[in-house]
């Protein structure tokens, strides 16, 4: 996979691509990423991107042409062909107006070929942009920051986690929070309390005694049922008080419903 990314500042990104999964996907291989400085599309000697809002009205905007200029440069598919069905391409415009950005969108990122990040600046950027070049508009959360080189980043990295082989074991990616396919059949209890669109479940290792603060004492016991049954109640409970919202998506068994409207009655 290519992942390009266009900003103003690209020193920005040598953090956070640099460690732990992200750094070794990049050595492997597995995906490739590109820093493009937009700067260096702009055509006058002050390196101009920016100008000031047609209408009226506060701060600056990022220029059409430099974002036009340096996309055309990188031979993406044209809009039309990434708005197609069964497209392997994606330029994607960082706003808080866009999409939310959540797992089944980085699932879908992850499919791709190629997925080109814009990052906006100032008051945002030229709407000509999302309109006619990105082929779609990302937001990360409700909230706004100063700039989608943050959000870039994060994108990068909850896609990254998902090409097959950049994390060591592959099921724990199908059991993470908010995953809504169910994992494959893989023996062991982990496998079997995948998330279903669920928080994840609580997770404990060595000592088992910290300071009076013990671990549960069913993940001791190696009976693997009973573990299984323990992580999705607690899972459910979690969802329950921190997200409850996601319920209504979640894939829940009879047991699961028993258990939660157990909960709920407690
Ligand atoms: N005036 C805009 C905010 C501009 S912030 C508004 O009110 O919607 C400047 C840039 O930061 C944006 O162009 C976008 O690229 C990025 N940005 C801000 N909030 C974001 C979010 N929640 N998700 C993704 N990118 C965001």
């Amino acid at each position: 996979m290519k992942i390009d990314i266009v900003t103003i500042f690209p020193e920005f990104f040598r953090g956070p691509l640099e460690y732990g999964i992200v750094r070794r996907a990049r050595e492997a291989g597995l995906v490739a990423i590109e820093i493009h400085d937009l700067r260096g599309f702009a055509h006058d000697r002050h390196k101009t991107v920016d100008d000031r809002p047609f209408g009226g009205g506060e701060g600056m905007v990022l220029k059409p042409e430099p974002i036009f200029e340096c996309i055309e440069a990188m031979n993406v598919a044209g809009r039309e062909q990434r708005i197609a069905s069964h497209a392997k391409e994606s330029v994607v415009l960082l706003s808080a107006q866009g999409r939310r950005f959540e797992q089944n969108v980085a699932h879908e990122l992850a499919a791709l070929e190629r997925i080109v990040l814009i990052c906006g600046r100032y008051e945002g950027v030229d709407e000509r942009v999302a309109e006619h070049l990105a082929d779609r508009e990302m937001s990360i959360g409700d909230y706004v920051l100063s700039g989608g080189e943050l959000g870039a980043a994060v994108i990068v990295d909850a896609v990254t986690r998902l090409i097959p082989g950049a994390v060591g074991n592959e099921a724990s990616t199908r059991q993470e929070s908010f995953t809504l396919h169910p994992a494959q059949a893989v023996d062991g209890p982990d496998s079997t309390c995948a998330s279903g669109g669920l928080l994840d479940y609580p997770h404990y290792t060595r000592p088992a005694d910290f300071r009076g603060m013990k671990v549960p004492e069913v993940l001791g016991s190696g009976n693997h049922d009973e573990i299984r049954r323990w992580r999705r109640r607690i899972a459910l409970e979690k969802t329950l008080r921190n997200r409850p919202d996601l319920l209504q998506g979640a894939s829940l068994t009879d047991e699961d419903k028993r258990l939660l409207a157990r909960t709920k009655g407690e």
